[in-house]
Order: C-alpha cells, then sequence, then structure tokens
C-alpha cells in the first residue's frame, strides 16, 4: 500500500507540472474541420476519424503544441502572447515559434497539395498540456512522430528548439525557420498520414521504423527523404522538396517500401484495409492510419512513360491560401479544475486516504493568482464542497481556500455506491459555471479519483460524460485506485501516462 500511495503521488505531481490531461486522451482543442471552397465549416469530427463529405474544398486541423518549460525563466517564451502583432525586440523568443509555424502550415499545404490546412495551433508554454498535445516541443531533441499518431491517446510528433545532429541545427535563429518549419512537415506525413521514412540510415542490422544503411531514396525529391532543399532558395523547383513521393518516384529500399509497399501518394489514396500488417507488435505504425478521402482529387497527374514525375505545386504564390486557415493561440497559463473523489463503500481499504492525500498535494501545487479550484465528492449521490473559486494571492479572500479545500477532504468518508458518471457530469457543471459567469478563457480539467464501475448514475452515461467535455473541451484526467477501476470511463480517457525523466529527475 504504501508503495502505492508513493507511485501516486508521483503521478500527481509530474501530472500537475504537465498540469492539463495528465492522462486523458488526446487534448480536446485537437479536430478536423471540413471546410467549404466559402470557408464555412460543414462538419467537425474529433481528431482521428476519418471524414466523407462531397462539398468539403479542404480539411482544416487545429492542433495544440506544449512548449517546455525552461526553469528559471518563467515566462518561456517571452513575448505579447499574440501572433498577429510584433513588439520586436521583446517579442523575438516567440515570433520565433510563431514564423516556425507559418512554415509549417505552408509545407502541410504544400504536401497535400492544399487538400489540408493548418488551423488553429494552440501553444500551450511551461509544458502544459504536455501530455495531450500534438507536438511535445523540447528544448532539445531529434525532430520524430508517432506514425498515424493524430486522434490516438498518448501519441505525437516530438520537436524542439535545437536538433542535437552532428552539427547541432538551432531551430529558433531566424535562418533555420523555414527549415525547421518545413521538418513539421515531414513530420506530418507520418502523424497524421501514416507515411514512412524515405533516406538512409546509419547502420545495416535495424528493423521496422528505422531507415537502414544502404536504403536509396526515390530519384526524385520527396518530402519524406529529405525536406531541407526546399528551405534553400538557391535549389531550383525547390518547393518539390515538400511533396510525397509518386508511383513514377518510388523506392522499396526504404522504410516506405519495406512496410507500404507503395509511394507515398499510392498510400494516401488506398484503402486502410490495404495496409501491409508486419509482425505482431509493430502494426502500430499503420493499423491507426486514417484514408484522408479528398486527397483523391488532389494527386498528381501521372508522368508520361521515361518522363520525370508531375508535381503539383502550391508554394510560393499559394502561400496566402496556404495559410488562410491559419490561427496561431498563445493559449493563457490560467488554470481552472475541479477534483472530483469517489467516496463509495469500496474505497474503505486506504484509498480514500490516498485519494485526500493526493488531492491535497494537488491543491497546494496550483499557482495562486492563476488558478481556480473547486471540489466535489460522490457516492450514492454527488455533493458539491466548494464550487470553482479562485486562489487569490494575499492578502485576498481566496488565501484561505485551500485550507477550506482540506478541510472538506478530511470530512470525506467511504460509503454508499458509487455515481461515478453523475459525479464527472457535476465537476464538468461546476467549470461551465465559472466560466458563464466569469467569462474566462483558462484551460480546464478535472481531475477524477475513483476505484470502481459506475453503480448508481441516474442521469449521465459513459457516452454522455465523453460527448459533453469533448464539446466543453474540458480535459479529464482520472486516476484509477485499484483493480476494479473505472473500466468504461477511464479506458476511454486514460492510455499511456507520459513518462518525463527529465522532469522527475529535477524534482527529485
Ligand atoms: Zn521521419
Amino acid at each position: 500500500m504504501a508503495y502505492r500511495s508513493t507511485k501516486f503521488a508521483w503521478v500527481f505531481i509530474t501530472g500537475f507540472i504537465f498540469a492539463s490531461a495528465v492522462q486523458a486522451g488526446n487534448s480536446p482543442y485537437s479536430k478536423v474541420r471540413e471546410v467549404t471552397p466559402s470557408g464555412k465549416t460543414v462538419q467537425v469530427m474529433s481528431a482521428g476519424k476519418p471524414m466523407v463529405n462531397r462539398v468539403s474544398n479542404r480539411s482544416v486541423f487545429d492542433i495544440t503544441v506544449s512548449i517546455y518549460e525552461k526553469l528559471g525563466v518563467p515566462n518561456y517564451p517571452a513575448g505579447d502572447d499574440d501572433a498577429d502583432v510584433d513588439l520586436g525586440a521583446l517579442d523575438d523568443e516567440q515570433n520565433a515559434y510563431e514564423e516556425i509555424i507559418r512554415f509549417f502550415a505552408d509545407a502541410v499545404c504544400e504536401a497535400t497539395n492544399g487538400a489540408q490546412h493548418l488551423g488553429e495551433v494552440r501553444l500551450f508554454k511551461r509544458g502544459l498540456h504536455a501530455s495531450s498535445a500534438d507536438i511535445l516541443w523540447r528544448a532539445r531533441d531529434w525532430p520524430s512522430a508517432h506514425t498515424s499518431g493524430f486522434g490516438t491517446n498518448g501519441r505525437r510528433i516530438f520537436f524542439a528548439d535545437v536538433f542535437p545532429m552532428a552539427t547541432s541545427v538551432n531551430a529558433l535563429l531566424p535562418v533555420n525557420h523555414e527549415k525547421a518549419g518545413y521538418t513539421l512537415g515531414h513530420e506530418w506525413g507520418h502523424y497524421v498520414l501514416g507515411l514512412f521514412d524515405e533516406y538512409e540510415g546509419d547502420e545495416a542490422n535495424v528493423r521496422g521504423l528505422v531507415p537502414r544503411k544502404g536504403d536509396q531514396a526515390p530519384p526524385f525529391p520527396s518530402i519524406m527523404s529529405n525536406q531541407w532543399p526546399a528551405a534553400n532558395a538557391s535549389v531550383a523547383d525547390r518547393f518539390r522538396y515538400l511533396n510525397f513521393s509518386q508511383k513514377d518516384n518510388f523506392s522499396s529500399k526504404t522504410v516506405q517500401g519495406r512496410l507500404h509497399g507503395v509511394s507515398g501518394w499510392e498510400t494516401l489514396l488506398a484503402s486502410t484495409d490495404t495496409d501491409k500488417k508486419f509482425g505482431k507488435t509493430s502494426t502500430a505504425g499503420s493499423k491507426n492510419r486514417i484514408q484522408y478521402t479528398n486527397l483523391a482529387e488532389r494527386q498528381p497527374a501521372a508522368a508520361a512513360a521515361g518522363s520525370p514525375p508531375n508535381y503539383r505545386i502550391e508554394l510560393p504564390a499559394g502561400r496566402n491560401t496556404c495559410r488562410q486557415d491559419l490561427k496561431i493561440i498563445w493559449q493563457q497559463n490560467e488554470l481552472e479544475m475541479v477534483i472530483a473523489v469517489d467516496t463509495s463503500i469500496s474505497m474503505r481499504f486506504g484509498e480514500l486516504d490516498n485519494a485526500v492525500a493526493a488531492s491535497k498535494v494537488l491543491i497546494d501545487l496550483v499557482e495562486e493568482g492563476r488558478s481556480a479550484i473547486g471540489l466535489t465528492h460522490f457516492e450514492t449521490n454527488v455533493f458539491i464542497d466548494q464550487v470553482v473559486t479562485p486562489i487569490t494571492k494575499e492578502p485576498g479572500p481566496g488565501v484561505s481556500v485551500r485550507n477550506d479545500l482540506k478541510f472538506a477532504l478530511d470530512g470525506f468518508t467511504a460509503e454508499g455506491s458509487t455515481a461515478l458518471f453523475d459525479g464527472t457530469q457535476q465537476a464538468l457543471d461546476m467549470l461551465n459555471d465559472f466560466k458563464t459567469a466569469n467569462d474566462t478563457s483558462a484551460i480546464r480539467l478535472v481531475f477524477l479519483l475513483s476505484d470502481g464501475a459506475d453503480t448508481n448514475s441516474k442521469t449521465s452515461t459513459a457516452a454522455s460524460i465523453l460527448a459533453n467535455y469533448q464539446t466543453s473541451l474540458v480535459s479529464l484526467s482520472p486516476f484509477a485506485y485499484g483493480d476494479d477501476a473505472p473500466e468504461q470511463l477511464l479506458r476511454q480517457f486514460a492510455q499511456e501516462p507520459l513518462v518525463c525523466t527529465e522532469l522527475l529527475r529535477t524534482l527529485l
């Protein structure tokens, strides 16, 4: 038991550093919008669900980016938190990220021949939202991505300020913004479109997703082979380097060749039923691939026999069109949360004590002046212990809120059955009431601590909870106690916890 309680505290602490959506699924902000030629949104899908919409002109992707916390620099990257304004030198740090994202949007558009655009790109500072972000942006890392990861819990693109190559590349230097943005475009090929690499690796005896020594790139440029020449203004027809390989521009001696057996464009157009299955566990690379059907109209025409491939080129003339849906949003760091605790009878073997202890850790960790907290608990019925209340800086009425919350927690006893869904809905209602009353735009989340399946909800179901949280853009972070953890709901939200050893080390 002691072990479990310690482990729990760590989950909470690391979880809180990553604040929003610790084990929750993909970000509630991540979604795809189908947009008509006149700019009207006709369909909104939660991330990862295939779309079929005949009037759609383009698919607009809303994604999230979590930028690491620079220790000792509380507001990194510095700037005006507004991508449409440039304050000059004061804004340089944020402008670097903004420029990279703009080139990223260009690459996505060029690669898909305009079928896909970046939409709202939310940038979270201080490592917030890390476990559910589409792009985890660290200080130093190799750019990489989970293949077909978009919309799947725990999958993402890894990116960084500095790429530790033989000669390290600082993406934030103005001379490298374009390169960095196009590199994100390459990762998009993996993460959203399910394609594999087409370049030569360093070692011969590697398997699966890793390029091998002796691999041969397609004969003509491909973004999955080498995207960097696209950033070099002196390279002829440079934007070809942002396009996918085609039937007449294909190499079987690549990861793409081994795992999909066909070129990039042929993969994009193929039904996912045809994806190769390669080994028991490594199917992850393609099993979640999504066929984006409106790519079909954008494929390049086949080249005449013996001729170089055709490319459909959008840039640079189409740059404004490629960026027409792009909105870069610096998400504010304010946090509103509700802790929802299961106090049913099955929590009596120490589980409730652990949940109370973990809740107190959370309450002490939130930052004053930026946070508001509420508390609810449920057994046979649902109780509101404290409506969402700001934790203010001293002096102020919010100073005693932490003590009030802890006092309420100490009064919890384990009894009754488990109205899990109703309690989870209550937590969401509390957040929505606060937002409506105060017109805030904070990150919002619910920490749910429970050990058992729902036995007594009167109005809510797992399905209604999932739908309502999604609609309200609230992250649900469930923490399961014991073997009878609330299966239906928690399984859908909680998948892989994010392990960040670097951060653990810092804390330890
Ligand atoms: Zn790659």
